[in-house]
């Protein structure tokens, strides 16, 4: 841990004067939690990033919350985070991105927009401060009601769509109708079999349907094959 006293710039998006104390002007920020806000800034992929309270003497500490907790040791800060329309981005985001980032092990829901964020190094501390300062939470997602889809609306972080081609070998789970040369067609349920595409549905009748062949001959009906169509949710690119 290394701690700024100086005033100086600490990282792309954060000078140390916007940590300091508001009550005596002195500075002393961590310099690993400036570089863990900065890795939340760009999964936010944020325009700004505004500190409400940075490092707070013990002194101011004890005024203002009744006991010297992390701020008072230069591992804190209370912020929000502005998305690239200049808009705050909510708290509950801003948790679940500092979550899902694990990198630090204090984080708070302040208010709607403010967050707590904090470089502890022993134990955690999941909080939602309009309750009060206990760990409220396992999961910001199931506690604050978030889906993946919320935030990935700040991160970006889709889940790409499946491209699956020709040739590709794939894992399939579910059940195919299958049909080989001299046995034809009947209902087999595939768990974790590894196929290959052999043909992609063209036709309205099997939209977005796939030929899979068991034994990767690549051809349909080959004598020792198996082939079977499939949807798109049954098959695992590997
Ligand atoms: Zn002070
Ligand atoms: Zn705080």
């Amino acid at each position: 841990m290394y701690m700024i006293t100086k005033s100086q710039n600490i990282s792309e998006h954060f000078h140390s004067s916007e940590f300091v104390c508001q009550h005596c002007g002195e500075i002393k920020i961590d310099e690993n939690l400036v570089n863990k806000m900065e890795n939340i800034f760009s999964k936010l992929k944020a325009s700004k990033c505004i500190i409400s309270s940075g490092y707070r003497c013990p002194e101011y500490d004890i005024q203002i919350g009744g006991f010297a907790g992390r701020h008072s040791e230069g591992l804190a800060a209370d912020c929000v985070y502005y998305d690239k329309n200049g808009k705050m981005i909510p708290s509950k985001i801003v948790c679940c991105v500092a979550y899902d980032l694990g990198e630090l092990n204090g984080i708070a829901k302040i208010d709607e927009y403010y967050v707590h964020l904090d470089n502890r190094s022993n134990g955690y501390y999941h909080g939602d401060e309009a309750r009060g300062n206990d760990n409220y939470w396992e999961n910001p997602y199931g506690y604050f009601g978030v889906s993946k889809e919320e935030v990935s609306k700040y991160t970006g972080n889709k889940s790409k769509p499946k491209t699956i081609a020709l040739g590709d070998t794939v894992i399939v789970n579910g059940v195919g109708t299958a049909s080989s040369t001299g046995e034809g067609a009947r209902t087999i349920n595939y768990v974790n079999q590894e196929m290959k595409v052999i043909m992609i549905s063209g036709n309205t009748s099997r939209p977005n349907r796939y030929a899979l062949n068991q034994y990767n001959k690549g051809v349909v009906n080959d004598p020792f094959s198996v082939t079977a169509w499939f949807s798109i949710n049954d098959i695992k690119k590997v």
